[in-house]
Protein backbone atom coordinates (compact mmCIF):
# COMPACT_ATOMS: atom_id res chain seq x y z
CA UNK A 1 0.00 0.00 0.00
CA UNK A 2 1.37 3.95 -0.82
CA UNK A 3 1.60 5.73 1.78
CA UNK A 4 -1.14 8.15 0.26
CA UNK A 5 -3.58 4.85 0.09
CA UNK A 6 -2.43 4.36 3.62
CA UNK A 7 -3.57 7.83 5.14
CA UNK A 8 -6.60 7.29 3.04
CA UNK A 9 -7.41 4.15 4.63
CA UNK A 10 -6.97 5.69 7.95
CA UNK A 11 -9.13 8.80 7.11
CA UNK A 12 -12.40 5.80 6.50
CA UNK A 13 -14.77 6.14 8.93
CA UNK A 14 -14.84 2.65 10.68
CA UNK A 15 -17.89 0.55 12.14
CA UNK A 16 -17.33 -0.50 15.79
CA UNK A 17 -15.08 -3.81 16.03
CA UNK A 18 -16.60 -7.21 15.68
CA UNK A 19 -19.92 -8.75 14.36
CA UNK A 20 -22.47 -6.10 13.95
CA UNK A 21 -24.81 -6.65 17.17
CA UNK A 22 -27.91 -7.93 15.49
CA UNK A 23 -25.73 -10.81 13.10
CA UNK A 24 -24.44 -12.61 16.45
CA UNK A 25 -28.08 -13.32 17.45
CA UNK A 26 -28.75 -16.18 15.08
CA UNK A 27 -25.32 -17.47 16.02
CA UNK A 28 -25.64 -17.75 19.79
CA UNK A 29 -28.99 -19.90 19.12
CA UNK A 30 -27.14 -21.83 17.15
CA UNK A 31 -23.94 -22.05 19.50
CA UNK A 32 -26.52 -22.51 22.31
CA UNK A 33 -28.45 -25.32 20.21
CA UNK A 34 -25.31 -26.85 19.37
CA UNK A 35 -24.29 -27.30 22.88
CA UNK A 36 -27.25 -28.93 24.13
CA UNK A 37 -27.03 -31.44 20.78
CA UNK A 38 -23.74 -31.97 22.24
CA UNK A 39 -24.95 -32.24 26.33
CA UNK A 40 -27.50 -34.85 24.62
CA UNK A 41 -25.45 -37.04 22.66
CA UNK A 42 -23.26 -37.47 25.47
CA UNK A 43 -26.16 -38.83 27.46
CA UNK A 44 -24.95 -42.27 27.51
CA UNK A 45 -22.33 -41.28 29.44
CA UNK A 46 -23.63 -38.50 31.80
CA UNK A 47 -26.34 -40.33 32.28
CA UNK A 48 -28.95 -37.35 34.31
CA UNK A 49 -25.58 -35.21 35.04
CA UNK A 50 -27.23 -31.94 33.17
CA UNK A 51 -23.42 -30.36 33.24
CA UNK A 52 -24.82 -26.65 32.75
CA UNK A 53 -21.58 -25.09 33.09
CA UNK A 54 -20.86 -26.69 29.55
CA UNK A 55 -23.52 -23.90 28.17
CA UNK A 56 -21.22 -20.97 29.58
CA UNK A 57 -19.06 -21.85 26.01
CA UNK A 58 -21.41 -20.74 23.66
CA UNK A 59 -23.08 -17.94 26.43
CA UNK A 60 -19.20 -16.64 26.41
CA UNK A 61 -18.51 -16.64 22.51
CA UNK A 62 -21.53 -15.05 21.71
CA UNK A 63 -21.23 -12.24 23.93
CA UNK A 64 -17.21 -12.15 22.63
CA UNK A 65 -18.44 -11.47 19.10
CA UNK A 66 -21.80 -9.91 19.40
CA UNK A 67 -21.94 -8.15 23.00
CA UNK A 68 -24.35 -8.25 25.91
CA UNK A 69 -27.26 -8.64 23.81
CA UNK A 70 -26.15 -11.86 21.93
CA UNK A 71 -25.00 -12.99 25.59
CA UNK A 72 -27.82 -12.14 27.25
CA UNK A 73 -30.01 -14.21 24.21
CA UNK A 74 -27.77 -16.87 25.13
CA UNK A 75 -28.05 -17.00 28.37
CA UNK A 76 -31.88 -17.24 27.85
CA UNK A 77 -31.79 -19.65 25.43
CA UNK A 78 -29.38 -22.01 27.52
CA UNK A 79 -31.41 -21.52 30.31
CA UNK A 80 -34.57 -22.59 28.86
CA UNK A 81 -33.25 -25.21 26.79
CA UNK A 82 -31.70 -27.07 29.67
CA UNK A 83 -34.86 -26.16 31.84
CA UNK A 84 -37.03 -28.39 29.25
CA UNK A 85 -34.59 -31.17 27.69
CA UNK A 86 -31.89 -32.15 30.36
CA UNK A 87 -33.30 -30.93 34.23
CA UNK A 88 -35.87 -33.83 35.31
CA UNK A 89 -38.24 -33.58 35.24
CA UNK A 90 -37.50 -33.56 31.14
CA UNK A 91 -40.12 -32.54 28.43
CA UNK A 92 -41.42 -29.57 31.39
CA UNK A 93 -40.84 -26.20 32.03
CA UNK A 94 -39.82 -27.20 35.62
CA UNK A 95 -37.01 -28.32 37.87
CA UNK A 96 -37.53 -30.93 40.40
CA UNK A 97 -34.66 -31.13 43.10
CA UNK A 98 -32.99 -28.02 44.53
CA UNK A 99 -29.54 -28.71 43.98
CA UNK A 100 -30.98 -28.41 39.99
CA UNK A 101 -32.61 -25.47 40.63
CA UNK A 102 -29.35 -23.96 42.32
CA UNK A 103 -27.45 -24.84 39.03
CA UNK A 104 -29.40 -23.31 36.91
CA UNK A 105 -30.00 -19.83 38.41
CA UNK A 106 -25.74 -20.30 38.94
CA UNK A 107 -26.33 -20.45 35.34
CA UNK A 108 -28.34 -17.39 34.69
CA UNK A 109 -25.42 -15.72 37.37
CA UNK A 110 -22.88 -16.59 35.09
CA UNK A 111 -24.45 -15.78 31.97
CA UNK A 112 -25.11 -12.71 33.07
CA UNK A 113 -21.70 -11.88 34.45
CA UNK A 114 -20.13 -13.28 31.05
CA UNK A 115 -22.49 -11.39 29.16
CA UNK A 116 -21.85 -7.83 31.30
CA UNK A 117 -17.90 -8.58 31.23
CA UNK A 118 -17.77 -8.97 27.80
CA UNK A 119 -19.55 -6.37 27.00
CA UNK A 120 -17.16 -3.95 28.87
CA UNK A 121 -14.19 -5.79 27.43
CA UNK A 122 -15.69 -4.93 24.03
CA UNK A 123 -16.08 -1.33 25.11
CA UNK A 124 -12.80 -0.65 26.32
CA UNK A 125 -11.13 -2.48 23.07
CA UNK A 126 -13.21 -0.21 20.82
CA UNK A 127 -11.90 3.28 22.88
CA UNK A 128 -8.76 2.01 22.73
CA UNK A 129 -8.55 1.40 19.08
CA UNK A 130 -10.29 4.96 18.59
CA UNK A 131 -7.48 6.46 20.48
CA UNK A 132 -4.55 4.31 18.64
CA UNK A 133 -6.56 5.09 15.50
CA UNK A 134 -6.53 8.89 16.55
CA UNK A 135 -2.87 8.56 16.99
CA UNK A 136 -2.19 7.18 13.63
CA UNK A 137 -4.50 9.68 11.92
CA UNK A 138 -2.44 12.58 13.72
CA UNK A 139 0.95 11.17 12.97
CA UNK A 140 -0.26 11.12 9.31
CA UNK A 141 -1.13 14.75 9.25
CA UNK A 142 2.00 15.51 10.72
CA UNK A 143 4.11 13.28 8.05
CA UNK A 144 1.85 14.81 4.93
CA UNK A 145 2.02 18.73 6.47
CA UNK A 146 4.12 20.56 3.73
CA UNK A 147 5.32 22.32 6.68
CA UNK A 148 8.32 20.95 8.34
CA UNK A 149 7.43 19.79 11.63
CA UNK A 150 9.97 18.78 14.27
CA UNK A 151 10.51 18.41 18.16
CA UNK A 152 13.71 19.14 20.28
CA UNK A 153 14.52 19.13 23.57
CA UNK A 154 14.89 22.14 25.69
CA UNK A 155 18.44 21.82 25.37
CA UNK A 156 17.46 21.95 21.63
CA UNK A 157 18.38 18.39 20.43
CA UNK A 158 16.04 17.10 17.59
CA UNK A 159 14.11 14.24 19.07
CA UNK A 160 11.37 14.42 15.81
CA UNK A 161 11.38 15.18 12.34
CA UNK A 162 9.22 14.98 9.28
CA UNK A 163 8.83 14.73 5.69
CA UNK A 164 8.39 17.96 5.08
CA UNK A 165 11.82 18.76 7.22
CA UNK A 166 13.67 16.46 5.16
CA UNK A 167 12.50 17.78 2.45
CA UNK A 168 13.21 21.24 3.74
CA UNK A 169 16.04 20.77 5.06
CA UNK A 170 17.28 18.28 2.75
CA UNK A 171 18.41 16.05 6.34
CA UNK A 172 16.70 12.86 6.88
CA UNK A 173 15.16 11.93 10.24
CA UNK A 174 18.12 9.45 10.95
CA UNK A 175 20.30 12.40 10.47
CA UNK A 176 18.44 14.68 12.01
CA UNK A 177 17.24 12.92 15.27
CA UNK A 178 19.88 13.69 18.22
CA UNK A 179 21.66 16.40 16.38
CA UNK A 180 21.67 19.92 17.67
CA UNK A 181 18.93 22.46 16.08
CA UNK A 182 22.13 24.44 15.82
CA UNK A 183 23.76 22.78 12.92
CA UNK A 184 20.20 24.56 10.95
CA UNK A 185 21.59 27.99 11.61
CA UNK A 186 25.14 27.63 13.41
CA UNK A 187 25.95 30.31 16.09
CA UNK A 188 28.39 32.03 14.35
CA UNK A 189 25.46 32.93 12.03
CA UNK A 190 23.67 34.09 15.25
CA UNK A 191 21.66 31.52 15.63
CA UNK A 192 18.85 33.20 18.00
CA UNK A 193 17.08 29.61 19.39
CA UNK A 194 18.87 29.20 22.34
CA UNK A 195 16.99 32.66 22.93
CA UNK A 196 13.99 31.38 21.74
CA UNK A 197 14.05 28.09 24.08
CA UNK A 198 14.79 30.50 26.80
CA UNK A 199 11.54 31.28 26.73
CA UNK A 200 10.19 28.08 25.66
CA UNK A 201 11.21 27.30 28.89
CA UNK A 202 8.62 29.66 30.49
CA UNK A 203 6.19 28.45 28.90
CA UNK A 204 5.80 31.00 26.32
CA UNK A 205 4.81 30.34 22.59
CA UNK A 206 6.88 31.93 19.53
CA UNK A 207 4.49 32.93 17.09
CA UNK A 208 5.70 33.33 13.11
CA UNK A 209 9.35 34.17 13.68
CA UNK A 210 10.82 34.67 10.19
CA UNK A 211 14.44 33.50 10.22
CA UNK A 212 16.89 32.19 7.92
CA UNK A 213 18.23 28.73 7.68
CA UNK A 214 20.89 26.53 6.41
CA UNK A 215 20.21 23.25 4.33
CA UNK A 216 22.20 20.53 4.01
CA UNK A 217 23.45 21.32 1.03
CA UNK A 218 24.81 24.85 1.73
CA UNK A 219 21.98 26.51 0.57
CA UNK A 220 19.74 29.34 2.85
CA UNK A 221 16.18 29.00 2.80
CA UNK A 222 14.09 31.76 4.55
CA UNK A 223 11.14 30.64 6.89
CA UNK A 224 8.90 31.49 9.35
CA UNK A 225 8.88 29.62 12.47
CA UNK A 226 6.28 28.83 15.41
CA UNK A 227 7.74 26.86 18.00
CA UNK A 228 5.50 26.10 21.16
CA UNK A 229 6.27 24.31 24.50
CA UNK A 230 5.40 20.55 24.78
CA UNK A 231 4.10 19.27 28.08
CA UNK A 232 4.36 16.65 30.27
CA UNK A 233 0.99 15.24 31.80
CA UNK A 234 2.28 17.75 34.99
CA UNK A 235 2.06 20.61 33.29
CA UNK A 236 5.87 20.82 33.50
CA UNK A 237 7.81 22.08 30.14
CA UNK A 238 9.75 19.27 28.54
CA UNK A 239 10.44 20.40 25.09
CA UNK A 240 9.56 22.38 22.21
CA UNK A 241 7.97 21.66 18.91
CA UNK A 242 8.17 24.09 16.15
CA UNK A 243 6.26 24.11 13.04
CA UNK A 244 8.34 26.01 9.89
CA UNK A 245 7.23 27.44 6.64
CA UNK A 246 9.59 27.68 3.79
CA UNK A 247 8.88 31.49 2.59
CA UNK A 248 11.81 31.71 0.57
CA UNK A 249 9.63 32.60 -2.61
CA UNK A 250 7.37 35.01 -1.06
CA UNK A 251 10.47 36.67 0.29
CA UNK A 252 11.86 36.69 -3.18
CA UNK A 253 8.65 37.73 -4.41
CA UNK A 254 8.68 40.84 -1.62
CA UNK A 255 12.34 41.62 -2.05
CA UNK A 256 11.95 42.30 -6.14
CA UNK A 257 8.56 44.43 -5.44
CA UNK A 258 10.53 46.56 -3.30
CA UNK A 259 13.51 46.59 -5.51
CA UNK A 260 11.08 47.30 -8.74
CA UNK A 261 8.78 50.35 -6.41
CA UNK A 262 12.45 51.56 -5.47
CA UNK A 263 13.37 52.08 -9.73
CA UNK A 264 10.22 53.40 -10.33
CA UNK A 265 10.31 55.74 -7.63
CA UNK A 266 13.76 56.60 -8.84
CA UNK A 267 13.01 56.84 -12.48
CA UNK A 268 9.61 58.99 -11.95
CA UNK A 269 11.96 60.95 -9.84
CA UNK A 270 14.30 61.40 -12.40
CA UNK A 271 11.38 61.78 -15.17
CA UNK A 272 9.98 64.65 -13.16
CA UNK A 273 13.22 66.34 -12.70
CA UNK A 274 13.34 66.32 -16.54
CA UNK A 275 10.33 67.35 -16.91
CA UNK A 276 10.57 70.58 -14.50
CA UNK A 277 14.14 71.40 -15.82
CA UNK A 278 13.34 71.14 -19.77
CA UNK A 279 10.12 73.33 -19.09
CA UNK A 280 11.84 75.96 -16.92
CA UNK A 281 14.82 76.57 -18.48
CA UNK A 282 13.28 76.40 -22.25
CA UNK A 283 11.10 79.22 -21.07
CA UNK A 284 13.48 81.59 -21.02
CA UNK A 285 14.88 81.26 -25.04
CA UNK A 286 11.40 80.61 -25.99
CA UNK A 287 10.33 83.84 -24.35
CA UNK A 288 13.00 85.74 -26.58
CA UNK A 289 12.15 83.83 -29.73
CA UNK A 290 8.79 84.98 -29.25
CA UNK A 291 9.75 88.60 -28.54
CA UNK A 292 11.60 89.05 -31.27
CA UNK A 293 9.09 87.11 -33.95
CA UNK A 294 6.45 89.43 -32.63
CA UNK A 295 9.00 92.01 -33.12
CA UNK A 296 9.44 91.25 -36.40
CA UNK A 297 5.88 91.39 -36.73
CA UNK A 298 5.21 94.59 -35.71
CA UNK A 299 7.79 96.34 -37.48
CA UNK A 300 8.07 94.90 -40.77
CA UNK A 301 4.72 93.22 -41.37
CA UNK A 302 3.87 96.22 -44.20
CA UNK A 303 7.70 96.60 -45.72
CA UNK A 304 7.42 92.53 -46.75
CA UNK A 305 5.49 90.95 -49.38
CA UNK A 306 2.33 88.81 -47.97
CA UNK A 307 4.29 85.08 -48.24
CA UNK A 308 6.76 87.10 -45.41
CA UNK A 309 3.33 88.82 -43.42
CA UNK A 310 1.96 84.81 -43.55
CA UNK A 311 5.62 83.30 -42.61
CA UNK A 312 6.41 85.39 -39.66
CA UNK A 313 2.27 84.53 -38.52
CA UNK A 314 2.94 80.88 -38.63
CA UNK A 315 6.40 81.96 -36.52
CA UNK A 316 4.45 83.98 -33.47
CA UNK A 317 1.83 81.37 -33.50
CA UNK A 318 3.78 78.21 -33.29
CA UNK A 319 5.99 79.99 -30.74
CA UNK A 320 3.03 81.21 -28.50
CA UNK A 321 1.82 77.40 -28.83
CA UNK A 322 5.29 75.98 -28.23
CA UNK A 323 4.98 78.67 -24.96
CA UNK A 324 1.27 77.03 -24.05
CA UNK A 325 2.68 73.59 -24.15
CA UNK A 326 5.88 74.49 -21.89
CA UNK A 327 3.45 75.85 -19.49
CA UNK A 328 0.94 73.30 -19.20
CA UNK A 329 4.20 70.53 -18.66
CA UNK A 330 5.81 72.45 -15.96
CA UNK A 331 1.78 72.55 -14.10
CA UNK A 332 2.23 69.36 -14.85
CA UNK A 333 5.50 68.41 -13.34
CA UNK A 334 4.94 70.69 -10.48
CA UNK A 335 2.04 68.47 -9.09
CA UNK A 336 4.65 66.31 -7.62
CA UNK A 337 7.29 68.67 -7.16
CA UNK A 338 4.78 72.00 -5.29
CA UNK A 339 2.32 69.62 -4.09
CA UNK A 340 1.72 70.35 -0.42
CA UNK A 341 1.39 67.58 1.96
CA UNK A 342 -2.77 66.19 2.57
CA UNK A 343 -4.23 67.68 5.28
CA UNK A 344 -7.99 67.76 6.72
CA UNK A 345 -9.71 69.47 3.29
CA UNK A 346 -13.09 70.55 3.43
CA UNK A 347 -14.20 69.50 -0.41
CA UNK A 348 -17.03 71.67 -0.95
CA UNK A 349 -14.33 74.71 -0.09
CA UNK A 350 -12.39 73.21 -2.46
CA UNK A 351 -14.90 73.07 -5.23
CA UNK A 352 -17.09 76.35 -4.55
CA UNK A 353 -13.18 77.73 -5.23
CA UNK A 354 -13.44 75.90 -8.69
CA UNK A 355 -16.45 77.42 -9.22
CA UNK A 356 -15.36 80.87 -8.59
CA UNK A 357 -12.43 80.34 -11.45
CA UNK A 358 -14.61 79.45 -13.29
CA UNK A 359 -17.94 80.99 -13.22
CA UNK A 360 -17.63 83.49 -16.42
CA UNK A 361 -18.03 79.68 -18.34
CA UNK A 362 -21.36 78.92 -16.17
CA UNK A 363 -22.72 82.22 -16.78
CA UNK A 364 -22.34 82.31 -20.80
CA UNK A 365 -23.40 78.44 -21.05
CA UNK A 366 -26.04 78.91 -18.96
CA UNK A 367 -25.03 75.53 -16.99
CA UNK A 368 -26.74 74.15 -14.32
CA UNK A 369 -23.93 73.40 -11.90
CA UNK A 370 -25.08 71.03 -8.36
CA UNK A 371 -23.66 69.39 -5.80
CA UNK A 372 -24.30 66.77 -3.33
CA UNK A 373 -23.05 66.98 -0.04
CA UNK A 374 -19.10 66.93 0.35
CA UNK A 375 -17.10 65.79 2.81
CA UNK A 376 -14.08 66.44 4.51
CA UNK A 377 -11.33 64.54 3.52
CA UNK A 378 -7.41 63.93 3.30
CA UNK A 379 -6.01 66.17 0.46
CA UNK A 380 -3.85 68.94 -0.72
CA UNK A 381 -6.77 71.12 -0.70
CA UNK A 382 -5.22 73.17 -3.56
CA UNK A 383 -4.84 70.34 -5.71
CA UNK A 384 -8.32 68.60 -4.98
CA UNK A 385 -9.75 72.41 -6.29
CA UNK A 386 -7.30 72.21 -9.17
CA UNK A 387 -9.16 68.27 -10.03
CA UNK A 388 -12.87 69.93 -9.48
CA UNK A 389 -11.68 73.18 -11.83
CA UNK A 390 -10.18 70.96 -14.76
CA UNK A 391 -13.48 68.60 -14.40
CA UNK A 392 -16.17 70.94 -13.97
CA UNK A 393 -14.31 73.16 -17.01
CA UNK A 394 -14.30 70.03 -19.29
CA UNK A 395 -18.35 69.16 -18.67
CA UNK A 396 -18.48 73.00 -20.01
CA UNK A 397 -15.94 73.07 -23.03
CA UNK A 398 -17.37 69.83 -24.20
CA UNK A 399 -21.27 70.55 -23.93
CA UNK A 400 -23.27 69.54 -26.17
CA UNK A 401 -26.87 71.32 -28.18
CA UNK A 402 -28.04 71.71 -24.98
CA UNK A 403 -27.25 73.96 -21.88
CA UNK A 404 -24.94 71.56 -19.77
CA UNK A 405 -26.02 70.07 -16.58
CA UNK A 406 -23.60 69.40 -14.33
CA UNK A 407 -23.82 67.02 -10.98
CA UNK A 408 -20.74 66.76 -8.52
CA UNK A 409 -21.26 64.30 -5.84
CA UNK A 410 -19.47 61.72 -3.38
CA UNK A 411 -20.36 58.42 -1.51
CA UNK A 412 -18.38 56.75 1.04
CA UNK A 413 -16.48 53.20 0.29
CA UNK A 414 -14.52 50.82 2.85
CA UNK A 415 -11.52 53.13 3.25
CA UNK A 416 -12.25 56.28 1.35
CA UNK A 417 -14.26 58.52 -0.61
CA UNK A 418 -15.84 58.24 -4.19
CA UNK A 419 -15.81 61.18 -6.17
CA UNK A 420 -18.26 62.02 -9.33
CA UNK A 421 -18.65 64.31 -11.87
CA UNK A 422 -21.03 64.47 -14.14
CA UNK A 423 -22.34 66.04 -17.22
CA UNK A 424 -24.44 65.81 -20.11
CA UNK A 425 -21.81 66.74 -22.81
CA UNK A 426 -20.74 65.04 -25.97
CA UNK A 427 -19.19 61.84 -24.29
CA UNK A 428 -16.33 60.04 -24.82
CA UNK A 429 -16.03 56.49 -27.31
CA UNK A 430 -15.26 53.60 -24.86
CA UNK A 431 -11.71 53.11 -26.94
CA UNK A 432 -10.66 56.34 -25.43
CA UNK A 433 -11.29 55.92 -22.44
CA UNK A 434 -7.70 55.39 -21.03
CA UNK A 435 -6.28 57.36 -23.81
CA UNK A 436 -7.37 60.61 -22.80
CA UNK A 437 -5.36 60.87 -19.33
CA UNK A 438 -2.50 60.75 -20.85
CA UNK A 439 -0.60 63.87 -21.24
CA UNK A 440 -1.35 66.39 -23.93
CA UNK A 441 -3.63 63.11 -25.82
CA UNK A 442 -6.99 64.83 -27.30
CA UNK A 443 -9.80 63.57 -28.98
CA UNK A 444 -10.49 66.75 -31.14
CA UNK A 445 -8.80 69.41 -33.56
CA UNK A 446 -8.02 72.83 -31.48
CA UNK A 447 -9.85 74.68 -34.09
CA UNK A 448 -12.99 72.60 -32.08
CA UNK A 449 -11.87 72.79 -28.87
CA UNK A 450 -9.42 74.86 -27.45
CA UNK A 451 -6.89 72.98 -24.88
CA UNK A 452 -2.96 70.87 -25.10
CA UNK A 453 -4.33 67.64 -23.60
CA UNK A 454 -2.89 68.78 -19.95
CA UNK A 455 -6.44 69.05 -17.76
CA UNK A 456 -7.17 65.39 -17.08
CA UNK A 457 -2.78 64.08 -17.06
CA UNK A 458 -2.84 66.59 -14.01
CA UNK A 459 -6.02 65.02 -12.62
CA UNK A 460 -5.03 61.84 -12.76
CA UNK A 461 -1.50 62.61 -11.36
CA UNK A 462 -2.77 64.92 -8.52
CA UNK A 463 -5.41 61.71 -7.60
CA UNK A 464 -2.23 59.16 -8.05
CA UNK A 465 -0.33 61.29 -5.21
CA UNK A 466 -3.19 60.98 -2.89
CA UNK A 467 -3.41 57.22 -3.54
CA UNK A 468 -6.70 56.99 -5.57
CA UNK A 469 -8.01 56.24 -8.30
CA UNK A 470 -9.27 57.53 -11.14
CA UNK A 471 -11.35 57.00 -14.52
CA UNK A 472 -14.12 57.60 -16.83
CA UNK A 473 -17.75 56.25 -17.77
CA UNK A 474 -18.86 57.36 -20.55
CA UNK A 475 -20.61 56.60 -24.36
CA UNK A 476 -20.25 59.28 -26.93
CA UNK A 477 -23.21 61.74 -27.84
CA UNK A 478 -24.73 60.25 -23.88
CA UNK A 479 -22.29 62.55 -21.70
CA UNK A 480 -19.63 61.68 -19.69
CA UNK A 481 -18.97 60.88 -15.47
CA UNK A 482 -15.30 61.30 -14.07
CA UNK A 483 -14.92 59.30 -10.81
CA UNK A 484 -11.72 59.75 -8.53
CA UNK A 485 -11.02 58.37 -5.23
CA UNK A 486 -9.69 59.79 -2.46
CA UNK A 487 -8.42 57.30 0.48
CA UNK A 488 -8.89 58.09 4.39
P1 LIG B 1 -8.06 69.31 -23.07
O1 LIG B 1 -9.31 69.69 -22.35
O2 LIG B 1 -7.03 70.37 -23.09
O3 LIG B 1 -8.31 68.71 -24.40
P2 LIG B 1 -7.95 67.22 -21.14
O4 LIG B 1 -6.80 66.39 -20.67
O5 LIG B 1 -8.70 67.95 -20.12
O6 LIG B 1 -7.38 68.15 -22.24
O7 LIG B 1 -8.94 66.25 -21.89
C1 LIG B 1 -8.45 65.29 -22.82
C2 LIG B 1 -9.56 64.92 -23.78
O8 LIG B 1 -10.57 64.19 -23.09
C3 LIG B 1 -10.28 66.08 -24.35
O9 LIG B 1 -9.59 66.56 -25.50
C4 LIG B 1 -11.64 65.52 -24.69
O10 LIG B 1 -11.60 64.87 -25.93
C5 LIG B 1 -11.83 64.47 -23.65
N1 LIG B 1 -12.72 64.97 -22.57
C6 LIG B 1 -12.34 65.45 -21.37
N2 LIG B 1 -13.40 65.79 -20.61
C7 LIG B 1 -14.49 65.52 -21.34
C8 LIG B 1 -15.89 65.63 -21.13
N3 LIG B 1 -16.40 66.11 -19.99
N4 LIG B 1 -16.73 65.26 -22.12
C9 LIG B 1 -16.23 64.76 -23.27
N5 LIG B 1 -14.93 64.62 -23.53
C10 LIG B 1 -14.05 65.00 -22.60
Amino acid sequence: MSSNSKIAALFKRRGSPGLADWTALPLAALLVMATLLLRRGLDFLLSDEPLLLLFVLPILVSAWLGGWRAGLLATVLAALLTDYFLLPPRGEFRIASPIDQLRWAELWVVGIVVSVLMESLHRQRRRLERSRDASRRLASIVESSNDAILGKTLDGTIVAWNAAAERMYGYSASEAVGKGISMLAPPEDGDEMPAILERIKHGQRVERFETRRRRKDGSWIHVALSVSPVLAEDGSVIGASTIARDITAQKKAEEDLRLTAEELRRSNGDLEQFAYVASHDLQEPLRMVTGFVQLLQRRYSTRLDAEADKYIDFAVDGAKRMQTLINDLLAYSRVGTRGRPATTTAADVAFRRALANLCAGIEETAAEVTCGELPVVRADDGQLAQIFQNLVGNALKFRAAAPPKIRVEARRQDDGWLFSVGDNGIGIAPEYRDRIFMIFQRLHARREYPGTGIGLAICKRIVDRHGGRMWVESQAGHGSTFYFTLPD
